[in-house]
């Protein structure tokens, strides 16, 4: 099956021809036909899956084929709003959208905070069919009378489990107020909470349900394993690891912002090119590190999940887990960085005798286990006694469901915002991450294409 018989016009097909894009992917065989017909859409799919273009491309054909709503005099309308968690998901998204409406003539642009409002504003001036935005700078728009959001006839939100998580249902909903009431509705989530079934029961009308197998932990592209260490030999033990092997394009995760910018520091010294990329950096300094990382110039990234969310590099060679993560479904998002596009990859772990349950946890989701290697010289001390995890370094971490956005804090978008008040000795996942670790998986591929009424169905919790 090719795009041209998925019915996309030729414009498109010769865009996504010159992308390199041979066949659809499966979300995009279930997502392109679906979105074509104008209904609502559930789709559980993660990144990597190619899902962007699975909306995006219907999407631009949709708009090409329709001339807007509304006079035909004054400014044109945004006729379609994807919201998405991160600003550096919402730049790619808009890159993607470019990329595939190349031949059109519809316009885009993205909207986040962290910049000047100003650009923003002289750009909403001209033309903007297709609209990428973070809930946040979006919302500082509506306030300032420089956004009509009358005439959006298709609204996305994107990884809309990571944009609850992050504490941003009341800027959707406060958007959704915005929207006209018909119109049609795309949901894209990597995971099914009752947040997000909640959100899909009042937001779409009998959707279409696609689900495609998660970017699975058990790819045999990826390799796994896990390096048993003492918790205060692991930076000595990463520096080994990427220095013995050679390694380049790291991407490390930790847990938290400071632990983040700690490790990129030690490395640094350590003669290994790092920079930590999170929530407190300015964008400047995100696009920067990151577009060094792309190249090569910059041997290690480190980065907590929120951050490393939407980022994507293709075939990845090198994922490590300096921290395990609270939830397991993060290690599966964690890895699935590497290996993409059937290229080798390698996801390793570095795990302390304080992360013991964690890993039980992980291993029990992906239903294997991860061989374990001891690296001589750092070898563990089995007399070693459990600390408590610390989990938020004086403001890190993610923030929790149901915070609305702080209007004075940080330009206003795309970012969690510190929640007012925590950060002082309660430990973390007191608010947020007590509701992400009930985070189902949605339900597996093998039920493609059922119908009804898919949200309020049991998550399967099934992993292949
Ligand atoms: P996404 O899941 O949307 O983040 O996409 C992951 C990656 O897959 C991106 O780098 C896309 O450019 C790429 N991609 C998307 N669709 C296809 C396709 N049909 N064939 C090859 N690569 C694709």
């Amino acid at each position: 099956m090719s795009f041209a018989d998925l019915g996309l016009s030729d414009d498109i097909v010769r865009a996504v021809t010159e992308l390199g894009y041979t066949e659809p992917t499966p979300i995009q065989l279930q997502a392109i036909p679906a979105v074509l017909t104008g209904r609502d859409l559930l789709a559980g799919a993660q990144t990597g899956t190619g899902k962007t273009a699975g909306f995006t491309l219907p999407i631009l054909h949709r708009l090409a084929n329709r001339a807007a709503k509304g006079p035909s005099t004054g400014r044109p309308p945004v006729r379609a709003l994807i919201l998405t968690p991160t600003r550096e998901l919402a730049a790619q998204v808009e890159e993607s959208v470019r990329n595939y409406g190349k031949y059109l003539k519809l316009t885009s642009m993205t909207m986040f905070g962290g910049v000047s409002i100003n650009p923003q504003i002289k750009q909403l001036r001209s033309r903007v069919d297709i609209l990428v935005a973070t809930p946040g700078r979006l919302l500082d728009h509506v306030q300032q009378g420089t956004l009509d959001l009358s005439k959006v006839e298709i609204l996305v939100l994107d990884e809309a489990d990571r944009m609850l998580d992050m504490g941003f249902i009341r800027d959707i909903k406060k958007i959704l107020s915005l929207l006209p009431r018909e119109r049609q509705n795309l949901l894209f989530s990597a995971t099914f909470s009752d947040e997000i079934k909640a959100l899909a029961d009042s937001l779409l009308q009998s959707p279409e349900l696609i689900e495609v197998a998660r970017r699975n932990a058990t790819a045999d592209t990826i390799a796994q394993k896990i390096y048993p260490v003492d918790r205060d030999k692991k930076r000595q033990l990463l520096a080994h690891l990427i220095k013995e092997h050679n390694w380049f394009q790291v991407l490390v995760f930790t847990r938290t912002k400071h632990g983040a910018n700690r490790l990129a520091e030690q490395l640094d010294k350590d003669g290994i090119s790092a920079l930590a990329i999170h929530g407190n950096k300015s964008q400047g300094a995100r696009t920067r590190a990151l577009s060094e990382f792309k190249d090569g110039t910059l041997q290690v990234l480190v980065a907590t999940d929120i951050a490393a969310r939407g980022i994507d590099i293709d075939q990845l060679p090198h994922v490590v887990n300096y921290e395990l993560p609270n939830v397991p479904e993060d290690y599966v998002h964690r890895i699935g960085r590497t290996g993409r596009a059937g290229a080798e990859g390698e996801a390793v772990s570095l795990v302390c005798v304080d992360e013991k349950k964690l890993l039980a946890d992980i291993e029990r989701v992906i239903k294997r286990e991860i061989p374990r290697e001891i690296v001589p010289g750092f070898e563990p001390d089995p007399h070693a006694k459990p600390e408590p995890i610390q989990q938020r370094s004086g403001g890190g971490g993610r923030q929790g469901q149901g915070q609305g956005r702080g209007r004075s804090g940080g330009g206003g978008g795309g970012q969690p915002r510190q929640p007012q008040g925590s950060g002082s000795g309660k430990p973390a996942g007191s608010q947020g991450q007590g509701k992400t670790q009930s985070r189902q998986p949605v339900a597996q591929a093998g039920n493609h294409n059922s119908r009804g009424p898919g949200v309020g169905r049991r998550p399967t919790g099934r992993h292949h």
